[in-house]
């Protein structure tokens, strides 16, 4: 640290993300990255935006934006895009958060960095035993509340009736719904954002468009919200989404089938996962995301961990105790998920 250093930032400990090895080639299942490329209207459209690098983005992303309201059935001042979702959460910590943030203690790792690079108090509230949520925690908070849904990283969904309990029950807090795996299973609470002026939904993507290394996310809530974080983007880069990252995301859009095949695949190969892992004595939580949540009934999380990455295949453990017996694995192609299950059986003469 330098001595120049502003002092409010000292105790600021970063969001460590997965692991992403330069040097080796790894199977990776550490990041819930999609196994399949971009679709090829995104990389076609992305090349053709390159030529124009020397003007800039449109500030107001207006094309993207409204393909985006147009496939969830809402209006385009509804919708904000942002440099992939960590901004538009970012956004939402700035915006929303003067009485303070909640958000489960087991959950996307950036919520708590958020909160302290913006100043935000926040409640860490624990989940039940078996990792789900109790709504009557969150009730009468009237802070900012953050809730993924499918939870990371346990992919447990919590059912939209419970989520409506939530916004209920605090009509002077925003509730944010952090949709990253929606696509993978999951019921939207999109169609609620015209019911209730406190709710805002998050999405990315970064997991089931393919499209990790562009960077792109957005926010969809009623349009007093979104005008509040756009002052924020408007205060802060409003050139967030570069040109080449706009094109490929409307070239995405415009191939919604892929996604949905892709998100097809990555379910059925899950649930194939899922059942291998079980016969191999691993205990799973119900995952509706594309990742699953294991450990085993007699071999330590951390093992499990450094016995796959000696062999080639990355995934996630995280060292926090309740959970340190497990491992978060990305659902990737049906043979990364045979490699995966072959080392398993063979090194661990399951
Ligand atoms: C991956 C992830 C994000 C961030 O996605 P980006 O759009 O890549 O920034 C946000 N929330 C959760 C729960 C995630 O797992």
């Amino acid at each position: 640290m330098s001595r120049f250093f502003s002092s409010k930032y000292k105790s600021l400990e970063p969001y460590t993300p997965g692991e992403q090895p330069q040097n080796m080639k790894y199977i990776k299942l550490n990041t819930n990255e999609s196994p399949f490329p971009p679709s090829e209207r995104a990389v076609s459209a992305m090349y053709k935006a390159a030529r124009t690098l020397n003007l800039y983005p449109d500030p107001q992303c207006r094309e993207l934006t409204c393909a985006v309201a147009a496939n969830l059935g809402v209006e385009p001042d509804e919708v904000l895009m942002t440099n992939g979702s960590d901004e538009i959460l970012n956004f939402a910590f700035m915006a929303f958060g003067e009485r303070g943030a909640a958000f489960p203690d087991i959950t996307y790792g950036f919520y708590t960095v958020f909160s302290v690079i913006n100043s935000v108090e926040y409640e860490e509230i624990p989940l039940k035993s078996d990792f789900t949520v109790n709504t009557l925690d969150y009730a009468g908070l009237n802070k900012a509340i953050f809730i993924a849904n499918p939870n990371a990283p346990t992919g447990i969904a919590l059912p939209t009736e419970d989520i409506e309990k939530i916004l209920q029950s605090n009509p002077d807090g925003v509730v944010v719904v952090d949709e990253a795996y929606v696509d993978f299973g999951n019921e939207s609470c999109v169609k609620l954002t015209g019911k209730y002026d406190n709710l805002l939904v998050t999405r990315t993507f970064s997991k089931s468009r393919s499209m990790a290394g562009a960077r792109l996310g957005f926010g969809v809530g009623c349009k007093e919200l979104i005008a509040d974080l756009n002052k924020i983007k408007y205060s802060t880069n409003p050139y967030n989404i570069n040109k080449m990252t706009m094109a490929a995301g409307i070239g995405t859009m415009a191939d919604e089938e892929y996604t949905l095949k892709n998100c097809a695949e990555i379910i059925k190969n899950r649930e194939y996962t899922a059942n291998e892992l079980k016969k191999l004595g691993f205990l799973l939580t119900p995952s509706a995301a594309n990742f699953v949540f294991a450990k085993h009934s007699s071999v330590g999380g951390e093992k499990i961990y450094s016995v796959l990455k000696n062999n080639g295949v990355l995934v996630r453990h995280f060292d926090k105790k309740e959970i340190s017996e497990y491992n978060r694995i990305t659902i990737g192609t049906r043979e990364q998920m045979d490699k995966m299950l072959d080392i398993l059986r063979k090194e661990l003469s399951l």
